[in-house]
C-alpha cells in the first residue's frame, strides 16, 4: 500500500512537471524573431514626412511619429502628416506644446509659458487631452502611445505619470542619455527605454541594434532631424541602419511603438494565466 502511494504520487509529480514545462514556452516576437525595435520620430518635423517615410516605404518597415502638434510642419504639411497614418505609421502623442522642465539640465531654452514646472496636473491632462483629439482628427483613431516630452515626468512638482497610465496603452520614456539595454522582463511598459542619437553614425546605431539582438530584448530609437533640423542623424546612416534591420528581419522585429508594446503585454498576460 505505501509503495502504490509512492508510485501515485511520483506519477502525480511527473505530470505536474511535464505540464509546467509545455506551459513554459520561449518569448518571440511574431515573426518568430527574438528581439524587437520600435524605431520614433520625434517634434512633428518636415524631414520626418519628406526624408524619414519615403525611406521606411523603400525597406517597407512601419514606424511612430511623435509630432508636437504646434510645429508649424503639421500646419504646412497637413496631408503628408496624415498620410503617415494611411500608410499604416502610428501618429503617437507628444503632447500639443512639448512642454519641458525647465530645472533639468540644459534646459534653458525652455519657453517659459512652456516650462513644465509651472504646469499644474490640469494643464498637463488637460494639453494630452486634445492632442488625443487632434490626433483623433488625422487618423480616426482613439488608441495610441505617448511619448512624454524630453523625458520629463513631473509637471508642477508632480509626477503625471498615473494620468498618461489612465489614457495609454503604453509611453516611450527616457531618450537623451539612456543607452544601456534592460532586460524584456523589466520593462516598464509606461517608461520603454529608448536611445536617442545624436550626431551619431551608422555604425553606432547598428552596434545599438546589434546589443537589442544580442540581449534578446525590446528597445527604442528616438531620431530628431534626418539629414537636416536637430539632433540630427544624417540620411545615409539613416539608410545604412534601415538596411542593416531589413538583412536581419528574422532575427529582430522592427513594428511600431504601439505594436511592441502591445504584443510584449499580451504575452505577459498570457504567461501569468
Ligand atoms: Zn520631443
Amino acid at each position: 500500500m505505501q509503495k502504490l502511494k509512492l508510485l501515485t504520487t511520483t506519477a502525480l509529480l511527473v505530470v505536474i512537471t511535464t505540464s509546467c514545462a509545455q506551459t513554459k514556452k520561449e518569448f518571440q516576437w511574431p515573426n518568430g524573431a527574438k528581439s524587437a525595435v520600435a524605431l520614433t520620430y520625434d517634434d512633428g518635423l518636415p524631414s520626418h514626412v519628406n526624408t524619414a517615410a519615403p525611406m521606411l516605404k523603400k525597406y517597407n518597415f512601419k514606424a511612430t511619429f511623435y509630432p508636437t502638434l504646434s510645429s508649424p510642419s503639421l500646419f504646412d504639411e497637413m496631408e503628408k502628416w496624415k498620410g503617415l497614418a494611411t500608410a499604416g505609421h502610428e501618429l503617437g502623442n507628444h503632447t500639443v506644446y512639448h512642454p519641458c522642465q525647465k530645472s533639468g539640465v540644459d534646459m534653458d531654452w525652455v519657453p517659459d509659458h512652456y516650462d513644465l514646472d509651472t504646469y499644474t496636473s490640469e494643464q498637463i491632462a488637460e494639453e494630452i487631452k486634445l492632442a488625443n483629439t487632434l490626433l483623433l482628427a488625422m487618423d480616426g483613431k482613439k488608441t495610441r502611445s505617448f511619448a512624454y516630452p524630453c523625458s520629463h515626468y513631473f509637471a508642477g512638482g508632480k509626477s503625471y505619470k498615473g494620468f498618461v497610465s489612465s489614457q495609454f496603452p503604453s509611453a516611450r520614456g527616457s531618450s537623451e542619455e539612456q543607452k544601456q539595454l534592460m532586460a524584456l522582463s523589466d520593462i516598464d511598459l509606461y517608461n520603454v527605454p529608448s536611445w536617442a542619437p545624436n550626431n551619431h553614425g551608422a555604425d553606432e546605431l547598428i552596434a545599438y541594434i546589434q546589443n537589442i539582438i544580442e540581449q534578446e530584448t525590446l528597445s527604442t530609437l528616438t531620431f530628431h532631424g534626418i539629414g537636416a533640423e536637430h539632433m540630427t542623424v544624417s540620411i545615409e546612416a539613416h539608410e545604412k541602419m534601415l538596411r542593416f534591420l531589413d538583412a536581419n528581419r528574422d532575427k529582430i522585429w522592427v513594428a511600431t511603438f504601439e505594436e511592441v508594446t502591445a504584443y510584449l503585454e499580451s504575452e505577459r498576460n498570457s504567461t501569468e494565466k
